[in-house]
C-alpha cells in the first residue's frame, strides 16, 4: 500500500538527504556502539557540532564499548566537556559497564535489554537496533514524530501518543530498506517538514499527507519560552589555588563549577564578566566577580591548583567562564 510513497521518499533522500554524514555509513561489528555514542551525543546538540568537535575524539580515546567501560569517569567527563547535560555521559559509562557484566561487552541486540540500560529511551534503543544492527524497526525522534503526525493526520493530544506514533512508524516502515527509510524520515522532518512553514511543495509524501492543509491541528504545541534568571558567581584564586564547588551527588556530581556568592543581592565586588547560558527551561545570565574565600557560598567547596583547572571535568557554564577569563586559561 505504501510502496509508491516509499519509493518517492528514498528518491528524495538520495538527492536531498544528508547522505554524506559519516554516521550514515557505519558498518561492521562496532557499528552499534558507534551509533549509540553518536545518538546520545546528538540528543541535545546539533549533529554537525557533534561530528566536528566531539564524536571523533571520543571514539579515538574509547574506540569500543569495552574501552569505555574500563575508562575512568573523569576521563569520560573530560571528553564530554562542552556538550553539556553530563548525565548522558555518566549513563553511557554506566551502560558500558553493565554491558560488560551482562552482555559480553557488546550492546544487546534486543529492545528490552537496551531499554534496561540507563539513559536509553525508545528512540535510542530503536536507533541502535536499526542503524547498528540493521533490524527492521521504526525509529521515532522529534523530527519523525512531526512527519508522522502530519502524514497520518494524528491528533497530537491523542492518549499514548508516543506508542501510537511507534505503531504508525512500524506500519509505514519500508521493510526492504528500513535503514535508509528511517534516515530519510529523520531528514525529511529536519529539512522539509519543519515545525514552522514546512516546504510541502518539495515533499515526497505530499500526495499521501493528511495534515498538510491543517498544520496547526496536526502539530505539537510550541514549547513555552525559557525563563530568564540571573545568578552571581565568584572567582577566587588564593596562593595559586582556585576555589570551586564539586558535588558528590545530583545533576552536577563530579563536575567542577564556580561557586555562587553567599550574597546574591547588593554585590559590591569587581565584575569580571557576564556569560549567557541556557539549560533545561532557563536562560541564565551569569555574572562573574572577583571574590575572596569569605564571599563564597561554602557548600561543596574544593580547591585545586590553578594550572590543573583546564584538565578538570567541569560544567558547560564553567567551561564558558574559563574561555572568557584569560587568567583561567593556563
Ligand atoms: S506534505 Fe507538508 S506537512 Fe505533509 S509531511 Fe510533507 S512537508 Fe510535512
Amino acid at each position: 500500500m505504501f510502496k509508491p510513497h516509499h519509493t518517492a521518499l528514498l528518491k528524495w533522500y538520495a538527492t536531498s538527504g544528508r547522505t554524506d554524514l559519516p554516521i550514515r555509513h557505519l558498518k561492521g561489528e562496532n557499528a552499534p556502539y558507534e551509533v549509540y555514542v553518536s545518538e546520545i551525543m546528538s540528543q541535545q546538540t546539533q549533529i554537525g557540532v557533534v561530528l566536528d568537535k566531539f564524536y571523533p575524539p571520543f571514539l579515538k580515546a574509547m574506540p569500543t564499548l569495552k574501552d569505555l567501560a574500563q575508562a575512568k569517569l573523569e576521563q569520560v567527563l573530560l571528553l564530554w566537556q562542552g556538550l553539556g547535560y553530563y548525565a548522558r555521559a555518566k549513563n553511557l559509562h554506566k551502560s558500558a559497564k553493565i554491558c560488560c557484566e551482562l552482555h559480553g561487552g557488546e550492546l544487546p541486540n534486543d529492545y528490552n535489554a537496551l531499554r534496561a540500560l540507563p539513559g536509553v529511551g525508545d528512540y535510542t534503543a530503536n536507533a541502535i537496533l536499526c542503524f547498528g544492527y540493521k533490524q527492521a524497526v521504526g525509529v521515532v525522534d522529534a523530527n519523525v514524530a512531526r512527519v508522522l503526525l502530519r502524514l497520518f493526520g494524528i491528533d497530537p493530544k491523542s492518549p499514548n501518543l508516543a506508542k501510537l506514533l511507534q505503531v504508525k512508524a512500524l506500519e509505514f516502515l519500508n521493510q526492504e530498506n528500513p535503514f535508509d527509510h528511517n534516515q530519510a524520515l529523520i531528514d525529511l522532518g529536519a529539512l522539509v517538514c519543519t515545525p514552522a512553514n514546512p516546504a510541502c511543495l518539495l515533499c515526497p509524501l505530499q500526495q499521501a499527507c493528511k495534515g498538510k492543509h491543517n498544520l496547526t491541528r496536526f502539530s505539537v504545541a510550541k514549547k513555552p519560552p525559557s525563563t530568564p534568571i540571573t545568578k552571581h558567581y565568584g572567582v577566587c584564586v588564593q596562593e595559586g589555588f582556585l576555589y570551586l564547588t564539586c558535588a558528590k551527588k545530583g545533576l552536577y556530581a563530579h563536575l567542577h563549577q564556580f561557586p555562587l556568592l553567599k550574597e546574591q543581592e547588593h554585590i559590591n565586588l569587581p565584575l569580571l564578566a557576564q556569560v549567557r547560558h541556557s539549560y533545561t527551561k532557563y536562560r541564565l545570565s551569569a555574572k562573574i566577580y572577583q571574590a575572596t574565600l569569605a564571599d563564597l557560598d561554602p557548600t561543596n567547596l574544593v580547591k585545586i591548583p590553578l594550572q590543573d583547572f583546564k584538565h578538570t571535568p567541569k560544567s558547560s557554564l564553567s567551561l564558558k567562564i574559563m574561555h572568557t577569563l584569560p587568567i583561567l586559561n593556563l
